[in-house]
């Protein structure tokens, strides 16, 4: 179901959306150098973004990249990302060495993990303000 909005519904919107990544910035900021000092490796930048189907990456340049829409997931869900992603740093590849690198940070990331497989699609800005009962339409 399509839902048409005013122009200043769109707008709210916009800014609501620039609020939550302002502080997925500042929550993921937070976690990279808590768990950085666990994983080790070294990282250039972070960036925000906001993917479909991603939740973060890590380039062979260390830049480190996480989905904003991360903010609306269970903190310990984010967490496993930011361990994950710094991981990488070390561990180009998802081979078995970097699995036990991430057990050895977060002992039951798997948890996290399925969780984010099952519940990932569901993290959008518009469920977030749906499931907090604040109101997308105005009217
Ligand atoms: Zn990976």
């Amino acid at each position: 179901m399509k839902i048409y909005l005013t122009q200043a519904e769109t707008r709210r919107l916009e800014i609501l959306e620039k609020r939550y990544r302002n502080a997925a910035r500042k929550q993921i900021e937070n976690r990279v150098a808590f768990y950085h000092k666990y994983t080790g490796g070294s990282y250039t930048s972070i960036t925000i973004r906001d993917q479909k189907t991603r939740w973060g990456s890590c380039s062979s340049t260390g830049t480190l990249s996480f989905n904003y829409r991360l903010i609306f997931a269970p903190p310990k869900v984010l967490d496993y990302v930011v361990v994950h992603e710094l991981c990488h740093l070390t561990h180009m590849n998802h081979a078995p060495a970097f699995w036990n690198m991430v057990g050895s940070v977060m002992p039951d990331y798997k948890i996290q993990k399925q969780w984010l497989k099952e519940h990932g699609q569901e993290l959008t800005l518009e469920s977030y303000l749906e499931q907090k009962g604040i109101p997308i339409v105005l009217s």
